[in-house]
C-alpha cells in the first residue's frame, strides 16, 4: 500500500524507534554493514524514446532491503551514507552491480539497453572513478556503452576538477547527463564546455508543464537550447498524457516517469521490459 503512492510514503522506517538520533545511530550502524549483508538492491525505470515509443535506456536507483524496516528508498539513507564517507563504497557497490546486471542480460540476449547510475560528489571527485567504471565494465566484459553516469548541475559547475573528470569519462565512453536540471543555477551556455550527452529537466518544472505557462516557457527553451548544443533532452516524473503530449510536440527527445513505469525491482524490469 505504502508503495502505490511513491517516495513519499516510505516512512516507516520512523516508526518504533525511540528518538532520531537512536534511529540515525542505529542506521548508520546498520549502513556499515549493508553491502557485507547484500541488502541494497538496483531498481530501474524504463527511459521512452519519445518519436518511437521503444526504450531508450534505463536508470538504476538504489534501494536498501533493510531486514527490520523494510524497503528503504535513497533518500532514508544516503546523506547519511555522504557523512559518513560509506558513499564511495555504496557508489563503487552501484556501478559494480549495474555491469554484473547487464552481462547477465547480455547472456540472456536480451535488447541492449545503457544503464545510467547517479554519482555522488564524493564519487564525482574521486581520482579514481574513470579507473574504476573502466576495470569494472572490463571484468565483466563489457563496453562503454553499457554505461551512463548521471551527475547534478551543481556538480558540474562547482569543482575545477569537473571539466577534466567529464573529459576522461567522455574518453572512456560512457553517457553524461545532467540530472535536475534547472534546479541549479548554471546556463547551459556554461554546460556547452563539457561534453554532455543528455540534459535531464527536473521534474519540478514537468510537473506543472501543462497549467504554468512560465514552466511551459522555460521547458520549451531548454529544449531548443539543448538541442543548439548538440544535447539530448530527457524529461523527468512524466505522469501524465497530456505532459507526454507536450513534450513530444515540442521534441523532447526521451521521457522517464511513472506514466510508463515506476522504478521495478530487476525481476519485472526484465520480464515486462526486456522480454
Ligand atoms: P534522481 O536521480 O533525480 O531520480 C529520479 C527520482 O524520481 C527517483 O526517486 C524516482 O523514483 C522518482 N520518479 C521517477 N518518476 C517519477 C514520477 O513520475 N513522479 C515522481 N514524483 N517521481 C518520479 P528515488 O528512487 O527515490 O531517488 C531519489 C534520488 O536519490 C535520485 O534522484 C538520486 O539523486 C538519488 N539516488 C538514487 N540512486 C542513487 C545511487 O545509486 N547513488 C546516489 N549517489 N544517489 C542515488
Ligand atoms: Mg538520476
Ligand atoms: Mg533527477
Ligand atoms: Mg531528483
Amino acid at each position: 500500500e505504502a508503495k502505490e503512492k511513491g517516495k513519499n510514503t516510505y516512512v516507516v522506517y520512523n516508526e518504533g524507534l525511540l528518538d532520531e538520533a537512536m534511529q540515525e545511530y542505529k542506521l548508520e550502524a546498520d549502513l556499515r554493514n549493508a553491502i557485507d549483508h547484500k541488502e541494497f538492491v538496483l531498481h530501474y525505470q524504463p527511459q521512452i524514446d519519445n518519436q518511437t515509443g521503444e526504450l531508450a535506456g534505463l536508470e538504476a536507483l538504489i534501494r536498501w532491503e533493510h531486514p527490520k524496516l523494510g524497503l528503504l528508498p535513497p533518500g532514508a539513507f544516503i546523506r547519511l551514507a555522504e557523512q559518513n564517507g560509506l558513499i564511495t563504497q555504496i557508489g563503487e557497490w552501484v556501478i559494480e552491480e549495474a555491469c554484473r546486471q547487464q552481462r547477465e542480460w547480455h547472456d540472456q540476449g536480451r535488447k541492449n539497453v545503457t544503464v545510467s547510475v547517479n554519482l555522488s560528489t564524493q564519487q564525482f571527485l574521486n581520482r579514481n572513478l574513470t579507473n574504476f567504471i573502466e576495470q569494472t565494465l572490463q571484468s565483466h566484459g563489457g563496453s562503454p556503452d553499457w554505461l551512463g553516469v548521471e551527475i547534478t548541475e551543481y556538480m558540474a559547475m562547482e569543482y575545477e576538477q569537473s571539466v577534466q573528470v567529464l573529459e576522461e569519462l567522455k574518453a572512456l565512453g560512457v553517457g553524461l547527463s545532467i540530472d535536475d536540471f534547472g534546479t541549479g543555477y548554471s546556463s547551459l551556455n556554461h554546460l556547452k564546455n563539457f561534453q554532455i550527452d543528455f540534459i535531464k529537466i527536473d521534474k519540478s518544472f514537468i510537473q506543472e508543464v501543462t497549467g504554468d505557462h512560465n514552466d511551459a516557457i522555460i521547458v520549451e527553451a531548454i529544449i531548443t537550447l539543448a538541442h543548439n548544443l548538440e544535447m539530448k533532452i530527457i524529461a523527468e516524473g512524466v505522469e501524465t498524457a497530456d505532459q507526454l503530449g507536450f513534450l513530444a510536440h515540442h521534441h523532447c527527445d526521451i521521457s522517464q516517469g511513472y506514466l510508463f513505469s515506476r522504478p521495478l525491482p530487476p525481476k519485472e524490469i526484465t520480464k515486462e521490459w526486456l522480454k
